[in-house]
């Protein structure tokens, strides 16, 4: 990650998003496992000590800065994502039929018949859509307490349910562990004057939307 600011640096990159990789698909199957978050959290908070000072900003979907939000991603607001078999899934992680947690985020299909104006069937199931649009930070009473919970929103969803016994609303340690150590060491930093905050006109504009009444 250090390797790819010092790339970005040279070429005249400004910005650069790091996510956590999820093994999933064909990956999965064949035994590949995810990556250490703690090894990640602690390369990223040396980008962002290495970007701030090449200049570059350096986010992602554990880092500072996050806009205030009160879902993870798209899955609440029921994004819809047809997959090469015609399922409409909400997670760009969960693609197959056979991927279990398919039941909970497929929501629909794209039906190989078509209407009688020839446009393709497409069912989507509103229980679903509703079940999925609770997936909300005011809904996650786990997280209630947590000083990041209007920029984490919970996390992500797919993960969620990995755990063991895990539903929608389960917290995966690791993830919020990452979450804390990158923006604790951000705040740090800021305060000792390491770095600087990024210039606001960067920053994502303010999106909360109140769902709970
Ligand atoms: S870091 Fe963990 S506890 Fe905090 S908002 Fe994210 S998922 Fe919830």
């Amino acid at each position: 990650m250090v390797g790819t600011v010092e790339m970005a640096r040279e070429h005249g990159i400004r910005r650069i998003q790091f996510g956590p990789i999820e093994i999933t698909g064909r990956a999965k199957k064949a035994g590949v496992v995810n990556p250490d978050m703690k090894v990640f959290a602690k390369n990223l908070i040396d980008c962002v000590r290495l970007g701030a000072k090449y200049g570059i900003e350096v986010s992602g979907p554990i880092s500072p800065d996050l806009p205030l939000r009160d879902s993870y991603c798209g899955v609440a607001g029921g994004q819809p994502i047809v997959t090469p078999e015609g399922h409409i899934t909400t997670c760009v992680e969960v693609l197959e039929e056979d991927d279990p947690l398919a039941e909970t985020f497929f929501i629909g299909s794209v039906q190989e018949k078509e209407e009688a104006d020839g446009k393709p069937l497409v069912q989507i199931s509103d229980q679903q859509l509703d079940r999925l649009s609770k997936r909300r930070i005011q809904y996650i009473p786990n997280c209630d307490a947590c000083f990041l919970k209007r920029q984490c929103a919970g996390g992500c969803p797919a993960q969620s349910l990995r755990q063991e016994n895990g539903n929608l609303y389960t917290l995966d340690e690791s993830w919020c562990d990452a979450m804390r150590q990158v923006n604790e060491a951000t705040i740090r930093m800021r305060v000792d004057a390491e770095i600087q905050p990024i210039a606001p006109s960067t920053r994502s504009e303010f999106a909360f939307t109140d769902h709970s009444s």
